[in-house]
């Protein structure tokens, strides 16, 4: 019994029908183009996969390599504006053939060549057709720079530093486990932010107060500085140019896993091109440019209430109100690489990923209560340890 990806078993959907917004609807027969299912080697005619941390197409079979020719195009960014207007505005659209979980409700590039029938995000293993989908192409995307291989030897490293897990899962750290390859559908928004905001500035005085304090058993009347805030209205604008403010374009990850993946390293963004998807599944976008432009807007807002802080000085601040306005906002669709994974505990699944620019592992994980109980015990021993000598030299 090894660490292994899946059977994870039905897990209740995280995938609420309700809030999805549909994605942009495809109005204007736009620049399409098709993704290739399959890139055939140049010598066997075998499916070929792309090689993680190069820039070639490996033939598994008879270890053939092709070149692949990347587009010496710059990576555009679509005007958000017209985007959000007329449905999808002018952005080229690809055509792909994708598969539709049954479980977790992941949809996701359907590749032949990818044997796993199964979901990479849940384990579940009715997939369905869904045919082919129109989206928004992949503007630019990170390759996969980890090997299946370097990220298990990631993922093991990972299972082992865990505080509190039990010492029969790092047992099963030492077994090989799979992990499926799958690129993540994310949204990257610029916007210029011009922010009016009013509010008050509080800086800091002190005044001699008169004060009874009990003094070696006896109660007596001392003078302290006491600290009091000045308030003063205080009103102005700020401004800031955001670039790139990623936003995970599905729910299929917990948001707080896909969080703690970052940073991406967008400077090594490349145009896209299929090749680079080529013996991996590419999830497809399930949230639409508003709903995401309205997460990114709220990241936006957070950097630009520390500006406001800032701008207004003193020692504390108080922000009544910010009105902020965006102009020239452009959005692209990437895809960042992902290595998919799950172990089995105790008859329980946890799933993990790791980024495969970075390494960077991110998963569940099950707690020994016995470990943290020992560890409670053994702070609270400290504790006592540090209040007897504190006790003792006194
Ligand atoms: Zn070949
Ligand atoms: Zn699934």
């Amino acid at each position: 019994m090894g660490f292994k990806l899946g059977p994870w078993g039905p897990r209740k959907s995280a995938f609420d029908a309700s809030t999805i917004d549909a994605p942009p609807p495809g109005n204007r027969p736009a620049r399409e183009s098709t993704r290739e299912a399959q890139l055939a080697c140049a010598q066997c005619g075998a499916v070929l996969s792309y090689a993680p941390g190069t820039d070639t197409l490996k033939c598994d079979y008879c270890g053939h390599t092709n070149r692949i020719e990347v587009a010496a195009t710059e990576i555009v960014e679509e005007c958000l504006d017209t985007a959000l207007s007329e449905g999808i505005g002018d952005a080229p659209m690809e055509a792909t053939r994708t598969v539709k979980c049954g479980s977790c409700a992941a949809e996701f590039t359907f590749d032949p060549a990818i044997h796993a029938g199964s979901c990479p995000f849940c384990g579940h293993s009715i997939v369905t057709d869904t045919g082919i989908h129109r989206q928004i192409k992949p503007a630019a995307l990170l390759p996969f720079l980890l090997t299946d291989r370097e990220a298990q030897e990631r993922v093991r490293l990972w299972l082992q530093n865990l505080w509190f897990a039990p010492n029969r899962l790092k047992t099963y750290a030492r077994d090989q486990g799979r992990l499926a390859g799958v690129y993540l559908p994310y949204w990257t928004f610029d916007s210029k932010t011009r922010t009016r905001y009013r509010g008050r500035r509080g800086d800091y005085y002190y005044v001699p107060m008169q004060v009874r304090s009990r003094v070696n058993g006896r109660m007596v009347t001392q003078t302290k500085n006491v600290r009091k805030v000045r308030w003063r209205p205080a009103s102005g604008e700020v401004s800031r140019f955001f670039d790139d403010v990623l936003v995970l374009a599905s729910r299929s990850l917990p948001t707080w896993m896909t969080d703690r993946l970052e940073p991406w390293d967008l400077i090594g963004l490349k145009p896209y091109t299929p090749e680079f998807v080529a013996g991996f599944q590419a999830e497809a976008y399930q949230l639409g440019l508003d709903a995401c432009f309205d997460v990114a807007a709220q990241k936006m807002r957070e950097v630009i209430a520390m500006d406001v802080r800032s701008a207004i000085g003193g020692d504390v601040q108080e922000i009544q109100r910010m009105d902020i306005q965006h102009s020239d906002r452009t959005y692209k669709h990437v895809l960042l690489p992902c290595w998919l994974g799950a172990y089995l505990f105790g008859g329980k699944s946890y799933h993990l990923c790791v980024n495969a620019r970075t390494g960077q592992v991110q998963g569940e994980r099950p707690y020994s209560w016995v470990k943290i109980g020992f560890a409670v015990l053994a702070a609270v021993i400290v504790a006592g340890i540090a209040a007897g000598i504190f006790l003792g030299t006194r």
